[in-house]
């Protein structure tokens, strides 16, 4: 009855979602998984649970930045990176402390994965660090939020102009691979690599094998295993 009507909600919003701009996420990620998502290749479906779990971690950092509105720290929210070619996306906040300027980004995880938390993730600083460089605001903030238990963690992190420039180069081979229909590399370390773990393409990536290959020849060869 009602369960299914929304679980049909979310199966559906998540198969319209097709990619044509690289995200702010996709930086440092797998060129390969990020390839597949521009050419749309059919991937393992996330259940609605795991859907309604990212929309519970939305509503986790409202509250935070209500309680920033509050303050009377916050500058904007929910602000787009100013537009160029390459790359969208959108930060949490842009606050003052201190008469300073920060980015801020919040995340919400588990308390499993939030007590081991020492130290910010790799993946949230890259994506900081873009926003830092967009923006031109030299340090930021990644605010982690216990989904459990509302407990916070933070790190102050300072623009790492290097950091970006490789981030930004690496979109751009992977661009160029899209735009030549070759489907990149696997990773080095596939499939051990957090990333395959979760890939949505894990299947497509294995039959694709471990080297560049063409992206027509492949396409149809994956089509006939559809039919
Ligand atoms: S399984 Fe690993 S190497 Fe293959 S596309 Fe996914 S993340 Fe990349």
């Amino acid at each position: 009855m009602l369960k299914e009507i929304i679980d049909k909600f979310y199966s559906d919003r998540e198969r319209d979602r097709e990619q044509h701009r690289f995200y702010i996420t996709d930086a440092g990620k797998c060129g390969r998984a990020v390839f597949f998502k521009f050419k749309n290749v059919p991937r393992e479906k996330m259940t609605p649970e795991v859907l309604r779990m990212f929309d519970h971690g939305d509503y986790v950092q409202m509250q935070i930045l209500n309680t920033l509105f509050s303050l009377g720290v916050v500058r904007a929210s929910e602000i787009n990176i100013p537009p160029q070619e390459m790359i969208s996306g959108r930060a949490d906040a842009i606050i003052t402390l201190n008469n300073e300027l920060y980015v801020v980004d919040f995340k919400s995880m588990n308390s499993m994965i939030f007590q081991k938390l020492e130290a910010a993730k790799e993946e949230n600083i890259n994506q900081i660090q873009l926003y830092l460089h967009f923006f031109k605001i030299p340090k930021g903030i990644l605010l982690y939020m216990n989904k459990n238990t509302s407990q916070l963690k933070e790190f102050v992190i300072n623009y790492d102009p290097l950091r970006c420039q490789k981030l930004l180069n690496d979109l751009a081979q992977i661009k160029a691979k899209i735009e030549g229909d070759i489907v990149p590399l696997r990773l080095p370390d596939y499939p051990d690599n957090w990333q395959c773990r979760y890939c949505q393409f894990k299947d497509i990536c294995r039959s694709a094998g471990e080297k560049e290959i063409g992206w027509e020849s492949f396409k149809s060869k994956i089509q006939k295993l559809e039919i």
